[in-house]
Order: C-alpha cells, then sequence, then structure tokens
C-alpha cells in the first residue's frame, strides 16, 4: 500500500484530503508543521508528499527542496495564492505538479494516482531493479530499499536501512561503533556514536527472527558489529 504524507496547517483540509485518497486505498499521514514535516518525511519513507506551501515552521518550498535532495519520490504542492504558481515554476524546486485551492479532492486523487503510477513505471525501467539480494530468510531490494523477512516485509527507517545495508555490502568485515558512525552517519547527523547500538537494535528488531540471538548482524564483544553471511 503507498503511503502518502500530507503536509497542511488547515485541518479540515487536511482531513478532506486523508478521506479521499484513504477511500481509494492509500495510507495517509498528517502533518501540521513544517519542521517536524521536514524531521518525518526525511526519517520515514514516503511514496508520495503533498505539501501546502504556506506552513508554520518550515514552508512547502523548503520541504520540497530538502525532500528533493534526498528522493526520487513524486512531490504535489498545493497552493492558495495565484503568485505561488509562477515560483514553483521558476524556482525548479524539483516538484512532480502542483495544485491550487480549491480545488477538487477527486481531482487530487487522480493526480496522486497519475503520479504514483508513472514513478512506478520509472523504477519499474531501472535495471537496479532486479538487484534483489537474499540470504537465508532475509530478502533485501536495492533499488526501492524493501526488506523481508520469511516473505513479510519491514519497514526500515532510511538511516536503518543505509547501516543494514552497508554491513551487507561488508559482510563478515567487524566495524566498531565509531566506523559505522562514519561510514553511515555524516558530519551534519545529529547525535553522536551512541545513536549506533541504537539503530542496531532497532534493526535487529526488524531483521532478526530473534533479536536477542541474531543470525545477521553479531556483536563482537569489545570490537563491534558485523554481518554474517
Ligand atoms: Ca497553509
Amino acid at each position: 500500500m503507498s503511503r502518502i504524507l500530507i503536509v497542511e496547517d488547515e485541518e479540515a483540509i487536511a482531513e478532506l484530503e486523508r478521506d479521499y485518497l484513504e477511500l481509494s486505498g492509500f495510507e495517509v499521514y498528517i502533518e501540521r508543521d513544517g519542521n517536524k514535516a521536514l524531521q518525518r518525511g526525511l526519517s520515514e519513507p514516503f511514496d508520495m508528499y503533498i505539501l501546502d506551501i504556506m506552513l508554520p515552521g518550515v514552508d512547502g518550498f523548503e520541504l520540497c527542496k530538502q525532500f528533493r535532495n534526498k528522493t526520487n519520490t513524486p512531490i504535489l504542492l498545493v497552493s492558495a495564492r495565484k503568485e505561488d504558481i509562477d515560483k514553483i515554476r521558476g524556482l525548479g524546486l524539483g516538484a512532480d505538479d502542483y495544485i491550487t485551492k480549491p480545488f477538487s479532492p477527486s481531482e487530487l486523487v487522480a493526480r496522486v494516482k497519475a503520479h504514483l503510477a508513472r514513478y512506478d513505471r520509472l523504477i519499474g525501467s531501472m535495471p537496479s531493479k532486479k538487484d534483489i539480494f537474499t540470504i537465508r530468510n532475509l530478502t533485501i531490494d536495492n533499488a526501492s530499499h524493501k526488506v523481508w523477512l520469511n516473505g513479510s516485509e519491514r519497514n526500515l527507517t532510511i538511516k536503518e536501512y543505509e547501516l543494514l545495508d552497508f554491513l551487507v555490502n561488508h559482510p563478515n568485515q567487524v566495524f566498531s561503533k565509531e566506523e559505522l558512525f562514519r561510514e553511515v552517519w555524516d558530519e551534519t547527523s545529529v547525535g553522536d556514536i551512541q545513536t549506533v547500538p541504537v539503530h542496531i537494535k532497532k534493526v535487529r528488531e526488524k531483521i532478526e527472527v530473534d533479536a536477542s540471538r541474531p543470525q545477521f548482524i553479531e556483536t563482537v564483544w569489545g570490537v563491534g558489529y558485523r554481518f554474517r553471511l
């Protein structure tokens, strides 16, 4: 099921959008504040973003730019002012589409469906789509960043996936917390190396049958962690 993030501070509009999209079978999440939306949109996987422009905190233009830096996920901007449209066209923000208020909810649903279908075709045509790696009961798809354990999909955050991806690509090598922090997190990351064991724990909870007896990500006492092939 496609996950959609709606960022909209007007509750009635957000709920109307959500109701119509849910009726069409989408899984919908709402954020009303730009700062919270930025944090959530960058840390959780979404299949589409619907961004209002005027928001408390970070505005929709900035959200669009930040999300586009990180992902090709379709972005639909929602504008209340005609002046915004020139800006959307001129700024090169990387938005896929825009819609102006007031709009009919069925128009919104039609646009969302069209963009998701186009994006699916784009992803499907990429050669890396076939880059599926299976080891024992764990399957990882490099293209979609999806992970399955015993055939059931596990939802990893972007960071959790990046950590798993790094370890999988360096199998049987032991890495210290410091090394993993340096490799997987960049200088601009908030937090410190203690975020590494926290993320290891979360990844284990998602990819291990029994997180207390891991078969994939082993702890090498006093040294660090390794992904066991
Ligand atoms: Ca607004």
